[in-house]
């Protein structure tokens, strides 16, 4: 159980460790980890009618509609787990979809924010996204072709864990160059979205994932 109330936000490029970070932190702080990606590939794999309407926007890199991905926030966001606070990983990613955030938790009397940036160097996002390969079990593990055994197809590393490798359809170098430049157009504008509200603090998100994650904690500890 969390010692108090922390709403977290990861912002980053694709590729810069939102995914990794977000589950250590959630570990850590003891409340939940909201991915609106893993949400809507959920939905696409279950071939749900939220699913059939996102699909084509995810494999081409570009965004799901606003309208989608606030009501997916909306209702996570008022379940009884996240009354200690939780871990949002790739959502918000527009100033619309910022702004709906702030009345939501400003409806749930849920202040105050924390705001953590990761920064990855371009060239090492690219090496990542397109080297990386998750697990379709449940352990949630994220790899990178550079580890040994780490391949699509290969059996998941993890402990007990029974799941299989794969890479997503949208780490593939097309849709990687058009994720880049939806984050540059579309997601980068939160940067100062937050700085200006005094809530934001950048993060290295270069090195050891376990030092990185030291340094998210002290950032949302501050
Ligand atoms: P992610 O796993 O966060 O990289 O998200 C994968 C894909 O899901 C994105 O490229 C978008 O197509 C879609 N998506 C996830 N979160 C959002 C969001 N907050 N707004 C719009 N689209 C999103």
């Amino acid at each position: 159980m969390a010692d108090r109330e922390y709403n977290v936000v990861l912002l980053g490029a694709p590729g810069a460790g939102k995914g990794t970070q977000a589950k250590m932190l959630s570990d850590e702080l003891g409340v939940p980890h909201i991915s609106t990606g893993d949400i809507l590939r959920g939905a696409v794999a279950e071939g749900t009618e939220l699913g059939a309407e996102a699909k084509g926007y995810m494999d081409r890199g570009e965004l799901v509609p606003d309208e989608l991905v606030i009501a997916i926030a909306r209702e996570r966001l008022a379940q009884p787990d996240c009354e200690a606070g939780f871990v949002l990983d790739g959502f918000p990613r527009t100033v619309e979809q910022a702004e709906a955030l702030g009345e939501m938790l400003e409806d749930l009397g849920r202040e105050p924010l924390i705001v953590v940036n990761l920064t990855v160097d371009e060239d090492e996002i690219v090496r990542r996204l397109s080297g990386r390969r998750l697990c379709t079990g449940d352990c949630g593990g994220i790899y990178h072709v550079d580890q040994e055994g780490i391949e699509s197809g290969a059996p998941c590393p993890a402990e007990e864990c029974e799941g299989e490798l794969y890479q997503r359809s949208d780490d593939r170098p097309e849709a990687i160059r058009e994720r880049l430049d939806v984050y540059r157009r579309q997601t980068q504008p939160l940067i100062d979205y937050y700085d200006e509200r005094g809530v934001l603090t950048n993060v290295a998100g270069e090195g050891d994932p376990e030092q990185i994650a030291e340094r998210v904690l002290q950032a949302v500890r501050g």
